[in-house]
């Protein structure tokens, strides 16, 4: 094991976050609220990767997310990974896919759409995974996926 991967401690059992970009952390700490987590929570920030230059890491004890929890999760940094650890082994790992859809992730940008003006989920359709344009279910609006005002924001 790397240096680096031993400043954050060993987890029994639970989720690790990893590769994601250290200026993306805080969106992805918001997005999963773990502010309201019981849980232990080791937060990893600015260390060095091969791979990526920098990265964070977040390891969140007994904690394990669905598929629609992780689909939130490209919206922020469609390169994180998540492993799932049992017993100190990893058991299973995953990389977050940007989705067909997002819903109730995204703002409309469009004040007249309704999804902002009545208490209603949003739908965005990814129309163009690789350039990441979404597109509003319900005005059609286009936008940028670089660019969204996450609703937990
Ligand atoms: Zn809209």
């Amino acid at each position: 094991m790397k240096r680096q991967e031993l400043l954050v401690a060993a987890l029994q059992n639970g989720t690790v976050i990893d590769h994601i970009p250290s200026n993306k952390l805080f969106q992805v700490v918001n997005l999963l609220h773990l502010e309201n987590m019981s849980s232990a929570i080791t937060i990893g920030y600015n260390l060095k990767s091969q791979k990526m230059g920098e990265k964070s890491i977040i390891k969140i004890a007994d904690k394990f997310f669905t598929d629609d929890e992780l689909n939130q999760l490209s919206v922020i940094s469609p390169n994180v990974t998540l492993c799932t650890i049992k017993d100190y082994e990893v058991v299973e790992k995953k990389e977050v896919k940007t989705p067909d859809h997002l819903t109730g992730i995204v703002k409309c940008k469009n004040p007249k759409c309704i999804t902002n003006n009545e208490p209603m989920q949003t739908v965005f359709h990814v129309i163009d995974k690789e350039k990441g344009i979404i597109q509003c279910h319900y005005c059609n609006n286009e936008q940028n996926i670089d660019q969204v005002t996450l609703i937990s924001d």
